[in-house]
């Protein structure tokens, strides 16, 4: 035998692994970071993380090229040039943080409500909202109301939690998956590996959404409904199954305000409100008395048929009403199916559908529990249908009553935190009354009088000032947008432009690119940014920004707070929060700084903790003066929102404790240890029907997320919108201004009753335009990623086949896309698996040049697009001398998905239209070629 040459197949990859969270989207995956020579080497998923168990998406392993990007900023800087020029000079820390807090001291000594703190899609905003409520101003929210609050808050108000971060289908059990509308970017590797399982057992998946792409595509069923229709859709499946019969009516009448006693004479001024007894709860008809009894009473068996006459006045359960409304004949598959793009036996099929796998496909599961009612269950039924929705439904203006829709339908199957079907991950379910109220009281040198966002139940809770004028910035809370929980970013800068309803000093953004891609009219946006007032000064006078990379925003601010990447810092993915949990498990985790930067940067939130300290806030000094913390570290383990309850639950007290314990000064180190994250099971007899389950009350008690067991029942009937609407019909102390008595008394219907979008029947625009992000970007952070831009650097306008052939287009085409407020001139692309009446594209590849580091010629520059110049922040007159927000009327949540458009064929000009000037980029150009070596 010849001899063989001696060589090492498989040397060692990395000297040391380093474990932590992924922060290419929102999944925040573990990740073992692999290290050599001090450097990054590569990434692999933690095959122990409850999120991923090892799994890693192509934008996790890119990562390693989003912390060596061109693009990051590398210190402090102060505007030189005028606004948007990006010109800037580099300044040390101390000279950012004293501007920062000469500038900001004087507003909270004279108006605190002069700054306007709204941060983008950050992880943090139980840190950041405590940070404004203690600076004292009301102006603060996170990026929801442009993002997906409609499903967020739609899913609160009917059964507390909603999708994606609030609950997830039960993937061991469900049979029948309906998913609608789903972000591609944001739900990925656990809903891939759901997925995956599903296909495995041979489960049936229906995708509803008029693209098929990503998820739709490896669906067995495809739905290319029209956009804005899904509501209509689903209330025509309710219909469907109402009709049949195929209704959980046992479910409907444990766990539901179905036989919950409504006044139902319309002449009282209670009329549609429940019927409660002294202690404030809601009544039903005991079905064994036939007596009213409080609704959670020891062996009542509420009746769903209930009715009382009592003191003259007729009280009926509300299930009379969910039932002849959605047995309505405009629900009828025949009638919806023209508007939704669907056929009426497409309808009727899948409610059979529905029906068949829910009822007649059943499964139990022998494990025995005790409801909140006492009565104790010697099995677990499952109805193994369950749904999975997004921004797809929400971000339309009749998105929130859609949500409300989707969940009503998966109530009367009976399919909500059941085996089989849609289940809640901790710290959810919560009933709204867990949720605070909002807050707007502001007063010099104090803080807020409570936190900034909420729940409202009522006119009572709108953040109104005295005169009636609102209270925030962004006008969240009030008559226009009564429930807008995640508040308005969008609106922000327009109405700070306009001061409307007043004058701000500083705008204070977070990660938030809203001189591009996350505003609607762009160009609009950029001018409001740049506008001068007669006086020659800025008409928003201050703009701080915090961001870690050379986004188009940056040349807008005149101060630049540069952030750390995820691997270079702190982070804590907190249970106060939006934590990591599973269906089964209470988990939460850090990040930590694998690597230090090797730039003037600092972590964002550590920056707000020096902001604050000198700045004197509460909450961010001791009593003596001094800072009460170092930095965002010493915060996550020292701070405790309540006596015993901080950012993080596990190894609490003496290393041991979960949920409630003192601060333990290693808690850190021992995440560390323990991957980055840490997981508490849930008891298998707590495992489903939390709402009701009293072992999981009370554990959830002990893992502190409330502090007594608050069963509750899901609300199908409204009782807060039709408060709304009372008020609009002329009763109580607070009412609607004349103007909004109409839209306020549509908008807040009790039970969920479709309404078109928008006004534009679609005549002169009788497209829908779309946008979507690719599964391989997240927001706009991908597409200046070396590895990521390669599979998307350039975006073309997707045409369905129809409207392909009627302009004659061919490959290599151009066209001019009109909205009523904008044009574009954009390359287009046939697509067969597209519903006949949209038009799309990918969101966020189009970047200004000079911006992100990438060369002047790059394709996201020269051929990428944007269609949010077509998207107007404000809906067209309706001739009472006011304008409002192209927002959903209940929570304002952005209605991006109500664009209507006309296309034509047209001569290609050089690059994408409306082109804008180059940006002097802060941080110069990228290399040609992007490579290093780590290790020897
Ligand atoms: S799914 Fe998101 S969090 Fe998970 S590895 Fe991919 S980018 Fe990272």
């Amino acid at each position: 035998m010849s001899k063989q040459p001696n060589i090492d197949t498989s040397p060692p990859v990395s000297d040391e692994i380093r474990k932590t969270t992924c922060y290419m989207c929102a999944c925040r995956c573990g990740i073992n970071v692999h290290m050599k020579g001090g450097k990054v080497a590569y990434i692999e998923g933690n095959r122990d993380h409850p999120i991923n168990k090892g799994v890693l998406c192509a934008k996790g392993s890119a990562g390693i090229m989003q912390v060596n990007a061109p693009s990051r900023l590398r210190s402090p800087m102060k505007r030189v040039g005028p606004r948007g020029s990006g010109e800037f000079e580099e300044i040390s820390w101390d000279e950012a943080l004293s501007l920062a807090t000469s500038r900001l001291a004087k507003i909270r000594k004279e108006a605190p409500e002069k700054l306007a703190f709204f941060t983008g899609r950050d992880q943090s905003q139980s840190f950041t909202s405590l940070w404004a409520q203690s600076f004292g101003t009301p102006n603060y929210a996170a990026h929801g109301g442009f993002c997906s609050v409609n499903m967020a808050a739609a899913g609160i108000y009917t059964m507390g939690g909603a999708f994606w971060e609030f609950g997830q289908p039960d993937w061991e059990h469900t049979k029948l998956l309906m998913l609608f509308g789903v972000a591609e970017d944001h739900d990925s590797n656990p809903i891939k590996m759901g997925l995956g399982k599903l296909k495995q057992r041979g489960a049936k998946v229906i995708g509803v959404n008029p693209v098929r792409s990503g998820y739709n595509a490896i669906a067995d069923e495809w739905v290319g409904i029209t956009p804005g229709a899904d509501g209509l859709f689903i209330t025509s499946l309710i219909h469907e199954l109402l009709r049949a019969g195929k209704i959980d009516l046992d479910y409907l009448a444990r766990y539901t305000n179905a036989p919950a006693l409504l006044n139902s004479d319309p002449n009282d001024a209670e009329f549609g409100l429940f019927l409660r007894d002294d202690d404030g709860k809601m009544l039903v008809i005991d079905r064994n008395s036939g007596k009213p009894t409080a609704f959670d009473k020891k062996g009542v068996q509420p009746d769903l048929r209930g009715t009382l006459r009592r003191a003259g006045v007729t009280h009926k359960a509300a299930f009379h009403s969910i039932a002849e409304t959605y047995l309505a004949p405009e629900f009828a598959p025949e009638a919806v199916a023209e508007r939704c793009g669907i056929e009426p036996q497409t309808i009727r099929r899948i409610a059979a559908e529905l029906a068949r796998v829910a009822f007649d496909e059943a499964i139990s599961l022998p494990i025995e529990w005790t409801d909140f009612r006492g009565e104790t269950h010697s099995e677990m039924i499952g109805r193994p249908v369950s749904f999975h929705a997004m921004r797809g439904i929400s971000a339309h203006a009749n998105g929130f009553q859609t949500c409300r829709a989707l969940h009503i339908l998966q109530i009367l199957l009976g399919s909500v935190e059941v085996p089989g079907g849609f289940r809640f991950k901790p710290p959810y379910p919560k009933p709204v009354e867990a949720h605070p109220t909002p807050h707007c009281q502001s007063n010099p040198m104090a803080p807020l009088d409570g936190p900034h966002l909420g729940f409202v139940r009522g006119p009572e809770h709108l953040a109104l000032k005295p005169d009636g004028s609102a209270a925030r910035i962004d006008k969240a809370f009030t008559w226009e947008n009564p429930m807008s929980s995640h508040g308005l970013m969008h609106m922000v800068i327009s109405n700070a432009h306009a001061g409307d309803p007043y004058k701000i000093d500083t705008l204070f953004l977070y990660m938030a690119n809203m001189a591009w891609n996350s505003s609607m009219n762009t160009k609009s946006v950029i001018d409001m940014l740049t506008d001068r007032d007669d006086n020659g000064e800025y008409v928003i006078p201050n703009i701080i920004y915090s961001d870690a990379y050379s986004s188009e925003m940056v040349a807008y601010a005149d101060l630049i707070l540069p952030d750390s990447t995820y691997l270079e810092r702190h982070d804590c993915i907190s249970l106060l929060d939006r934590p990591i949990c599973e269906a089964d498990a209470a988990a939460d985790a850090i990040r930590w700084p694998v690597i230090e930067p090797d730039r003037d940067v600092r972590g964002f939130q550590s920056v707000l903790c020096d902001l604050g300290a000198r700045l004197g806030l509460p909450n961010f000094t001791n009593p003596d003066g001094s800072a009460k913390y170092k930095d965002y570290a010493d915060y996550i383990v020292n701070h405790e929102r309540k006596p015993g309850i901080g950012p993080l639950s596990a190894f609490r007290g003496d290393g041991t404790e979960t949920g409630r314990g003192s601060v333990n000064s290693e808690q850190l180190d021992r995440y560390i240890e323990n991957g980055g994250f840490a997981v508490t099971h849930i008891p298998d007899s707590a495992r489903y029907y939390k709402p009701w389950n009293m072992e999981y009350q009370e554990w959830a008690v002990g893992m502190g997320l409330f502090d007594t067991p608050q069963p509750y029942l899901f609300s199908i009937y409204s009782e807060p919108m039709r408060k709304f609407q009372l008020a609009a019909e002329g009763h109580g102390e607070r009412q609607p201004p004349d103007h909004l008595r109409k839209q306020v008394h549509d908008a807040m219907r009790p039970l969920p009753v479709w309404e078109e979008a928008t006004d534009d029947e679609g005549g002169e625009y009788p497209l829908h335009a779309l946008t979507q992000r690719p599964m391989a970007m997240y927001h706009s952070w991908g597409s200046q990623n070396a590895w990521l831009r390669q599979i998307h650097g350039r975006n073309p306008l997707y045409v369905p086949t129809k409207v392909w052939e009627a302009h004659g287009f061919q490959d290599g085409d151009w066209a001019r896309v009109t909205s009523r407020s904008g044009e574009i001139v954009v390359p287009v692309a046939h697509q067969a698996a597209l519903n006949s009446n949209t038009v799309w594209t990918w969101n966020a590849i189009g970047k200004r040049k000079g911006a992100w580091a990438l060369d002047q010629n790059a394709p996201e520059a020269t051929k990428g697009f944007l269609l949010n110049h077509l998207i107007d922040e404000l809906l067209p007159p309706k001739g009472d001398g006011l304008r409002y927000s192209n927002s959903d009327p209940v929570t304002g949540q952005a209605a991006w998905f109500d664009l209507r458009v006309k296309i034509e064929k047209c001569a290609a000009p050089d690059e994408p239209q409306p082109a804008f000037s180059s940006l002097r980029s802060p941080v110069g150009k990228g290399p040609k070629n992007l490579a290093w070596k780590v290790g020897s």
